[in-house]
């Protein structure tokens, strides 16, 4: 049951071949037996039965909503009513939502099936889910290496099969990193169409929830149920939600794909060049025409992220005082040390890091310095993306520099790890939708491990219909995504 599609356990569901009880016990007994992948943080197995009953009985009488009883899973960065909401911190690890996400609500409207609560590094900082309170996620293509970050609960969980698809957000590259690392579909939406309430904040400017799943097709259903205008979220755009499923099968001939220069040179792998190749000629036949571009300031992302998300998450993780949720120290001496202690012992090394960071590049007398040069910046690669996009349909690079990393590999060296998002980040700091696709399985030496290899394709803002209308195209003559780690078919 748990190499099927979307449609197809839509249809088992319906046909009465196993029911939505049925199928979640199914997951869950999955979930349990490679529990060792730390996946989830919470697994709800209680709530899961009884929303598959639910289910159940939609299906019967009728209800035609295609994630109607399907098992799925949500990053432990949404609140869900009732539930243990912890974001991967120590801070939160007692706080239980009084409230759902408008994601998790809307899932649950659809009839969605929550297994639980996965797992994703601290606060949504990371790159490899090695910061997370909880432990490492670990691989399940290689178990000695990272799932990616930060959302790699999420990615695991849909590589391993322990959900059929997942939710997962990207601040810098979090949906489409993991992605890539765990050989899944991932897709950051244009900021501002998924709603951000009731998703704790990290840097606000470049939050953004969206779906991840096997395939192009489920991630179209489950984006679906996920997108839409929501007036408590003030950011949301009341932009009209088009039928993504709709247009999945339309023909590629005269596609025009730019390839930015910036993004195939050094720094890139070997192994990774090779198969994004094959992807791209993949492309060729199947009628579109390559244009090369030149985007000079991506190479500026990086730097300017890491000034922009800190200085936000400075301030949005203000609110974690130890006062009114959230971990609190031990018998504090007055409200200093409440303060102090609470969170100098609830945060991780990593969140600190970015606290410090952005509270410096926030003070008086660094702020034009760092802060509003960032911001000028911002503009410029918004600009060199509008640029490109005049030119070309959809832009396509790799997701990432190296395949899945070691555990460990890079925890001392914090430039090294923010450099796994080199491919990333721009598209977070220009707003654009961008969607990560498995294209490829190789080792980045002689006789390594086979790991996944990403694609990535970046649209103009709202096109998130062409960016699965082209993934559906590769994945209906490729296998890369279907392909499964050993030991978990
Ligand atoms: N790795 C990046 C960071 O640590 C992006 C994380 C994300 O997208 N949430 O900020």
């Amino acid at each position: 049951m748990h190499t099927k599609t979307i449609k197809e356990l839509a249809q088992g569901l319906r046909s009465r071949e196993f029911s939505s009880v049925e199928l979640t016990r199914h997951f869950l007994a999955r979930t349990e037996q490679h529990k060792d992948l730390n996946a989830f943080v919470t697994v709800t197995e209680d709530l899961a039965l009884q929303a598959a009953e639910a289910a159940d009985v939609r299906i019967a009488n009728g209800d035609t909503a295609l994630l109607a009883g399907i098992p799925i899973a949500q990053k432990d960065i949404f609140c869900t009513l009732g539930v243990k909401t912890s974001c991967g911190s120590k801070m939160l690890d007692n706080f239980i939502a009084p409230y759902n996400a408008t994601v998790v609500e809307k899932l649950n409207e659809a009839g969605a099936v929550m297994l639980g609560k996965l797992n994703m590094d601290e606060f949504a900082m990371g790159s490899s889910n090695e910061n997370s309170y909880y432990g490492v996620v670990k691989n399940p293509w290689d178990k000695s290496a990272v799932s990616g970050g930060s959302s790699g609960g999420s990615a695991v969980a849909v590589a391993a099969k322990l959900a059929v698809c997942v939710t997962g957000t990207d601040t810098g590259g979090s949906i489409r990193q993991p992605a890539a690392f765990c050989g899944i579909t991932g897709l950051k939406p244009t900021y501002g169409r998924v709603s951000r309430y009731g998703m704790v904040a990290y840097a606000s400017s470049l939050d953004q929830g969206g779906p991840m799943a096997r395939s192009a097709e489920d991630a179209a259903i489950l984006l679906q149920a996920m997108a839409g205008f929501d007036e408590k979220d003030s950011t949301s755009v009341d932009h009209p939600v088009p039928d993504y499923t709709a247009s999945l099968n339309q023909p590629l001939a005269g596609l025009k794909i730019g390839l930015p220069a910036e993004f195939f040179g050094t720094g890139l792998s070997h192994n990774i060049a090779t198969d994004l190749a094959n992807a791209i000629n993949e492309y060729r036949r199947l009628g579109a025409e390559i244009i090369d571009l030149s985007m000079p300031t991506l190479k500026l992302a990086i730097p300017v992220y890491y000034v922009i998300a800190s200085a936000e998450c400075s301030s949005n993780l203000s609110r974690f005082d130890g006062v009114r949720y959230g971990y609190r120290c031990e018998n504090p001496v007055d409200l200093t040390d409440l303060y102090t202690r609470s969170r100098g012992e609830g945060f991780g090394k990593e969140v600190k890091r970015r606290i410090l960071m952005g509270t410096y590049a926030l003070s008086a007398g660094y702020y034009d310095a760092y802060y509003l040069k960032a911001q000028k910046i911002r503009r410029l690669i918004s600009d060199d993306f509008k640029n490109a996009l005049a030119q070309v349909d959809v832009i396509m690079s790799p997701v990432t520099p190296t395949n899945a990393f070691g555990i460990g590999e890079k925890t001392t060296d914090p430039i090294q790890m923010y450099l796994e998002d080199l491919y990333t980040i721009a598209i977070n700091l220009a707003g654009l939708p961008a969607i990560s696709i498995p294209a490829g399985l190789s080792a980045a030496k002689e006789g390594g491990i086979a790991m996944p290899v990403g694609l990535q394709i970046i649209g103009n803002y709202f096109t998130e219909t062409k960016l699965l209308n082209i993934a559906h195209q590769y994945q209906q003559v490729t296998d890369w995504h279907q392909r499964m780690p050993y030991g978990f078919e």
